[in-house]
């Protein structure tokens, strides 16, 4: 018998190893006032499979985060209405879009001033002129890295010579057990599972105080020197993000 043609079944889009790219059908919000930069970033995204949305100003990628809720944002830095900046600050300040990951498009002459910035409040940046191969393998790389993080559960996590054993509440500096209160064990908790990443002060207090918490976001910087003093190596691995919050950095 003879199959008929429409019970062809094409293939699904897989990479070499046979297994389905996790980061296919993502959507990217592209931020970028200059339309040929956009089109072209948009056109090898989408060749990758990731789904793509464009905004041309700071106001609009606003609009466009909320309504479109995408999975990364590709933001420049310098755009009519509102900066990136100003757009990273207020993604980062919203609960629900605090963790959207962010990178930064730069022009090579702004770098020296902001870089810092920039570095800190976004997840990564790419200087201009780029290859758009590049800007998507930076991409990739990026919700990888995110993907990994795990969200629930019981958890092991090390740090140098730290080491956090969540199901049973322990925390030790080489081998030797440390005592932290519930909520420096929290805090310290949070900012392990998202390492590498700006944390603004608000969402270390809904994640470890909770959103009926009447405390001030001074709370947060008082439990986070009692952690330094508890833990000296954090003391250069948690930074201060100015305006912002507060991040591990990424041991990896
Ligand atoms: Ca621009």
């Amino acid at each position: 018998m003879i199959k008929p043609p429409h019970l062809t079944v094409s293939p699904l889009p897989r990479t070499l190893n046979g297994i389905m790219e996790a980061t296919a059908g993502k959507k990217i919000l592209i931020v970028e006032d200059e339309q040929d930069i956009a089109q072209l970033v948009q056109h090898y995204l989408q060749k990758d499979g990731f789904r793509s949305v464009t905004a041309i100003n700071g106001v609009e990628a606003l609009k466009k985060v909320k309504a479109e809720q995408p999975d990364l944002i590709v933001l420049d830095l310098m755009l009519p209405e509102m900066d990136g900046l100003e757009v990273c600050k207020r993604v980062r300040s919203e609960p629900e879009t605090a963790m959207l990951p962010i990178i930064m498009l730069t022009a090579k002459a702004e770098e020296s001033d902001t870089i810092v910035g920039l570095e800190l409040g976004a997840d990564d940046y790419v200087t201009k002129p780029f290859s758009p191969k590049a800007l998507v393998a930076r991409v990739k790389a990026l919700l990888r890295r995110i993907d990994r993080t795990p969200s629930t559960g019981a958890e092991h996590y090390r740090y140098g010579a730290l080491t956090m054993n969540s199901t049973r509440h322990e925390v030790s500096l080489n081998q030797e057990e440390v005592p932290l209160t519930a909520k420096e064990f929290g805090l310290l908790e949070h900012l392990l599972r998202h390492r590498g990443r700006v944390l603004t002060r608000e969402v270390l207090l809904n994640a470890v105080w909770g959103y009926d918490y009447y405390g001030t976001t001074r709370t947060v910087d008082v439990h986070i020197r009692r952690l330094k003093q508890k833990l000296p190596p954090l003391e250069d691995a948690i930074v201060s993000v100015k305006s912002l919050g507060y991040k591990l950095k990424d041991s990896d």
